[in-house]
């Protein structure tokens, strides 16, 4: 499974603009040859880049900048939401809906991911259900990292005091990963 190039690109700023260079140096060194080959290159933002690097790059950055529990990367994913309203995706968010948003993830999500497919029921108003099925690599800091986005993607769309949790993932043996987002 690959992730687009725009995602790295996501990740380092967000690394750079919260700690700053020195930090990221320290992220760069601590990482696998071949992980920190592809972030000491220059990124391509539509190139695809292999999810098992990402994965790692989020764990890394989590464990030596955040607690590692995973908090960092869901800071990272509400990051990711905001980039993606000043870059790509502007016309998703003017229309207001938390609903409208989540229920164009499946472009979102082919936008940045090169296998799997989204589900969204919608049990009511104010809340969404938002799966993730048959992708064929997942883990755990980057379902950290979709929460964030899920999060801060309805509070940009207008939902208040918005919260995404995952209640059902791959990682612990359920068969998709599943997030329950709810707002005022
Ligand atoms: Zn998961």
């Amino acid at each position: 499974m690959r992730i687009r190039g725009a995602t790295l690109e996501m990740t380092v700023s967000f690394i750079k603009q919260t700690f700053g260079e020195d930090k990221f140096a320290q992220v760069l060194a601590g990482l696998e040859t071949a992980d920190r080959a592809i972030l000491s290159s220059k990124i391509s933002s539509s190139n695809w880049y292999p999810f098992r690097s990402y994965a790692r790059i989020l764990t890394a950055m989590d464990d030596m900048l955040g607690n590692a529990d995973g908090s960092l990367c869901h800071k990272c994913g509400r990051y990711d939401a905001e980039y993606d309203l000043n870059s790509l995706f502007k016309i998703f968010y003017k229309k207001g809906s938390p609903h409208f948003i989540i229920s164009n993830a499946m472009f979102v999500w082919r936008t940045f991911f090169d296998s799997g497919r989204v589900e969204v029921e919608k049990p009511g108003d104010k809340t969404a259900y938002f799966r993730v099925h048959g992708a064929d690599e997942y883990a755990s800091s980057v379902c950290r990292e979709i929460e964030g986005w899920l999060e801060k993607t309805t509070e940009l769309s207008g939902g208040r005091n918005a919260s995404a949790k995952e209640t059902k993932c791959r990682v612990h043996g359920d068969k998709f990963c599943e997030y329950v987002v709810q707002w005022e």
